[in-house]
């Protein structure tokens, strides 16, 4: 059995007010479209996953993603993409649309496992609202408890699906009204009331999104004939940090602050100095882990403010560099990156040139 993800993002999304098409919007740190994407790759139950958009999409590196042109109205893109996989071979075909981030893999895992014995499987969720129903000038009172709302992801044997949809030519908002609309039988199974589609740009801020703070500090003491690096580049200079590593202040003080917002201890119980194995790392080899945990435990960065100490190097040479290569390292855009050099007046060991401190604030987004 194999399944084909159908991303429908080729809306243009009239009531979000923006020139960006919603589903290109920033949101939790990634475009809005890729949430789906990638929790259809997390699940590992597709086989392919075609992307219909009229916006050029770039930067997609997993080979089993593609990207098509989608038509007019959603039932058009929809029939696109359903001709496009038609030789392929697929089972079961699952669209969605793009403007629902927030569905559950458990709730793609429910709709898979439905499909072993239907051939249409449908999330819905109920409303709380009192409910009317209007017929042109009339209104009438419905009962409530007889509502479905029907959401995305919705899955179909693709036969059928495309078999119906072929012959269709009137504009439809999912593709259950297909099947319905033809008397053919539809699994309906609880959706989730996360899963509300984005419409308006208040919608964006719906989800419970928690705030974590980290706070970091480092120094390390300068020594000849050893490589300057500070925000994971070389920086010309006549000694560098002494340490296990290479002593980059800026990434060890970066990595205490998300260890201290995710609650998780300090660099040192990850990074013991008595570890030959780390002897000699490269601090960008350090944040990594840290950072792939990060992301599996659903934070995202927020910000990052950075106070880098020292007498010398000047901070204004370097900062653009500097920026871009922890914009890089941590996947985050240049914007919540800030990066302040402070002297200490020539006092102390930093004053003489022979250390340099950094601290750092973090903050991160967390939404479960
Ligand atoms: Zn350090």
């Amino acid at each position: 059995m194999t399944n084909c993800f159908i991303l429908l993002a080729a809306g243009k999304g009239k009531r979000f007010k923006s020139n960006n098409p919603k589903q290109f919007t920033n949101y939790l740190n990634k475009p809005l479209f890729m949430h789906s994407v990638d929790k259809a790759l997390k699940s590992k139950l597709f086989k392919s996953i075609i992307i219909v958009s009229n916006n050029p999409i770039k930067n997609i590196k997993d080979k089993s993603i593609k990207v098509i042109k989608g038509g007019r109205e959603r039932y058009q893109s929809s029939q696109k993409a359903l001709n496009f996989i038609k030789n392929k071979k697929f089972t079961n075909v699952f669209i969605h649309d793009a403007a629902r981030p927030n569905f559950s893999i458990k709730l793609l895992k429910k709709l898979n496992s439905n499909l072993k014995k239907n051939k249409a499987v449908v999330p819905y969720v109920k409303t709380d609202n009192s409910a009317k129903y209007k017929i042109e000038n009339k209104i009438q009172n419905l009962n409530r408890e007889n509502l479905l709302f029907t959401q995305t992801p919705q899955c179909f044997n693709f036969k059928s699906l495309f078999n119906l949809s072929k012959l269709n030519n009137t504009k439809i908002t999912d593709e259950a009204t297909l099947f319905l609309d033809n008397k053919k039988k539809i699994k309906f199974i609880k959706g989730e009331e996360n899963n509300y589609k984005i419409t308006t740009k208040s919608d964006l801020e719906k989800l419970n999104i928690q705030n974590f703070y980290g706070i970091g500090f480092d120094i390390h003491r300068l020594i000849k004939n050893k490589q300057l690096y500070l925000g994971g580049i070389k920086i010309p200079f006549h000694s560098g940090l002494q340490g296990h590593s290479d002593g980059d202040v800026i990434i060890h003080a970066i990595i205490d602050g998300l260890l201290g917002a995710m609650r998780k201890k300090d660099i040192g119980t990850f990074y013991p100095s008595n570890k030959r194995r780390f002897k000699n790392i490269r601090s960008p080899n350090m944040l990594s882990p840290i950072l792939k945990n990060l992301h599996k435990e659903g934070y995202f960065i927020n910000n990052v403010d950075i106070n880098l100490i020292c007498e010398k190097p000047k901070v204004s040479k370097y900062r653009v560099k500097i920026i871009t290569s922890l914009s890089n390292l941590l996947s985050i855009n240049k914007d919540q990156i800030n990066l302040k050099g402070k002297t200490v007046e020539k006092l102390g060991l930093i004053g003489k040139e022979e250390a340099i401190a950094c601290e750092v604030i973090v903050s991160l987004n967390y939404y479960a």
